[in-house]
């Protein structure tokens, strides 16, 4: 299961996942950490059963704490099958089918978010609901 985990420099360089981990005793792989003057993001992974407990532990010390339990959607209405997706995505989530329709392989999906940038007709999505459009 993957966490979203943000933090703010006010909390100082306090390192909270070494923390959670030698606290825990779960073992957390960061995927992904972009991380400033300001302000940190990290999305991290840990196993499906000690979720709850790590994300409890990141909570109380301080930092803010998102379950992400969905990849990447798509939102068929909009794809036009351009392929700009597939070259973008590092964890190889998006190929063509027999007949050339975009196939996704949600479970592969790290949450990079590159693809929902890349896509030319904002047909990719990371969090909430695919929206209603008008037709
Ligand atoms: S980049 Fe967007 S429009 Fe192009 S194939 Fe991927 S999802 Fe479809
Ligand atoms: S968010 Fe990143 S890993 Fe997930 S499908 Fe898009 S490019 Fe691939």
């Amino acid at each position: 299961m993957k966490l979203l985990v943000s933090v703010s420099r006010k909390q100082g360089k306090y390192p909270i996942i070494a923390q959670v981990v030698k606290e825990t005793g779960v073992l957390v792989n960061v995927e992904r950490a972009m991380i400033d003057s300001h302000e940190g993001e990290l999305l991290i992974d840990v196993p499906d059963d000690s979720c709850e407990l790590v994300r409890q532990k990141i909570a109380g010390l301080g930092a803010s704490v998102r379950i992400l339990d969905r990849g990447i959607r798509i939102d068929t209405r909009e794809c036009v099958d351009c392929g700009a997706c597939i070259s973008i995505c590092p964890q190889e989530v998006f190929s063509f089918g027999d007949d050339w329709g975009i196939l996704v392989e949600e479970e592969k999906c790290v949450i990079c978010g590159k693809c929902v940038i890349a896509c030319p007709h904002s047909a990719l999505f990371l969090s909430g609901e695919i929206p209603e459009r008008p037709f």
